[in-house]
């Protein structure tokens, strides 16, 4: 007899792979998105049932393995605990109880979170574009208000800064004759009745305070130098927010490096070590430069020929300052023993749970890559 309960299935929305367990009560989904995911495995290496295995990585970033995805989540073993989903760095994972995003070991058992502890401080922040642009995971929220014309959410024109203007027009010299209104949205100029009684045209000059931001046109067009307008900025920073989304943060630290008024402040969720021998690197390879997530490995600029002095030039390296080693470039590499990489601690908040001990244990383990000869373009962690 067949059991009617559980039952699983797995489905791909397109870059989205979605496995389900579907009890009496109650549906529970883990979501993979592959569009994130970065190949690091460290999903695989916690997941207390080995639900998880890592697929062919470097193989599919060369394109000599035709693999679907990073990692392959076997349905029927997962016991959709969420802990692969709290320990990604990358944010791929998520768990869905009846359609609601949820995580019920956080909220029952009790586990711990990364500790990215990442802050900006908008006192010291100038609204500069740099960390946005440095970014490597998009993870940098910059809302400032553009200067002129931005109808975003209502903001008026000229609010990304805060101004002090005035505005006066020398009725004496004024002739009305409208010039400075067809420029401008923030002055109309308004015209009383053309009378034959009278014979001239008089009017007024209304002026929008909030369209303004006082870039002296109308002052420069008038014929009868009649507007004179001060602008006056008050405050150094530019209004507007610019704000870490933290779950997309790898804490690489490519911003907290290059903010120029030293305004960011995070944790590396990991410390440890990584080193590598590029000498025993295959001619032509480069799968570590386009696989990390952190932008911190490069090709090095060659040497100009009259420093070369007989050695072997590295034909690739790392910048350990934006390494957040997750081990993606361990675990797509080709050669064997080329990258070592070894973690020391794991930044964290919350209780130091058991279970959490022994993770820990396993993403502490150095390692390298292990070539699989048997199974062409795969490698497998080689732990140390
Ligand atoms: Fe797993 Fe890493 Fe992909 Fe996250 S980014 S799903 S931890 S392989
Ligand atoms: Fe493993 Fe739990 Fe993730 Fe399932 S939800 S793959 S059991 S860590
Ligand atoms: Fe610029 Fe630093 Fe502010 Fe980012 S945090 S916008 S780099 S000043
Ligand atoms: Fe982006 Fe890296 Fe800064 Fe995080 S630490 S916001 S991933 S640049
Ligand atoms: Fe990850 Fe560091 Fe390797 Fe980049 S260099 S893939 S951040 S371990
Ligand atoms: Fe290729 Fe590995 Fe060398 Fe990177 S370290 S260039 S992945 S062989």
């Amino acid at each position: 007899m067949s059991t009617l309960f559980p039952k699983f299935s797995k489905t791909i929305d397109g870059g989205r792979v979605i496995m389900e367990q579907r009890l009496l009560q109650n549906t529970n989904n883990l979501i993979l998105d592959n569009d994130i995911c970065t190949g690091c495995g460290i999903c695989a290496e916690v997941c207390p049932e080995t639900a998880i295995t890592v697929g062919a990585i470097g193989g599919v970033q060369r394109g000599v393995v035709d693999d679907g995805a990073n990692i392959h989540v076997d349905e029927t073993i997962c016991s959709y605990c969420g802990i692969c989903v709290i320990l990604c760095p990358f944010s791929a994972l998520s768990l869905e109880i009846d359609g609601k995003e949820s995580l019920p070991i956080l909220e029952k058992d009790g586990f711990p979170t990364y500790d990215k502890g990442t802050s900006i401080d908008l006192e010291k922040c100038v609204r500069c574009t740099i960390c946005d642009d440095v970014c490597p995971r998009e993870a940098i929220d910059r809302d400032v208000p553009l200067f002129e014309g931005q109808d975003k959410e209502g903001l008026a024109k000229g609010q990304a800064v805060k101004l002090n203007l005035t505005f006066t027009v020398d009725t004496e010299k004024c002739t009305y004759c409208g010039v400075c209104g067809t420029l401008c949205e923030a002055i109309n100029v308004l015209h009383n009745p053309f009378t034959p009684e009278t014979g001239n045209v008089t009017g007024e000059v209304v002026w929008d305070e909030t369209q303004c931001d006082g870039c002296n046109v109308c002052a420069e067009a008038c014929h009868a130098d009649a507007i004179t307008i001060t602008r006056e900025a008050l405050g150094p920073a530019l209004l507007g927010e610019v704000t870490i989304i933290e779950e997309d943060c790898c804490t690489c630290l490519w911003c907290e490096k290059n903010c120029p008024t030293d305004a960011i402040k995070m944790n590396k969720i990991f410390e440890g070590e990584i080193v590598f021998h590029a000498e025993k690197c295959p001619g032509g390879c480069s799968t570590c430069v386009d696989i990390c997530p952190a932008n911190a490995i490069y090709l090095p600029t060659p040497a100009p020929v009259k420093d070369l002095k007989k050695k072997q030039e590295a034909v690739v390296a790392v910048n350990k300052d934006f390494c957040m080693l997750c081990g993606a470039c361990v675990n797509a590499c080709p050669a064997e023993d080329v990258i070592y990489l070894r973690r020391d601690s794991i930044k964290i908040k919350g209780k130091e749970t058991d279970l959490f001990k022994k993770i820990k244990a396993k993403l502490c383990e150095p390692r390298t890559s292990k070539v699989l000869e048997d199974r062409v373009g795969e490698v497998e962690l080689k732990r140390l």
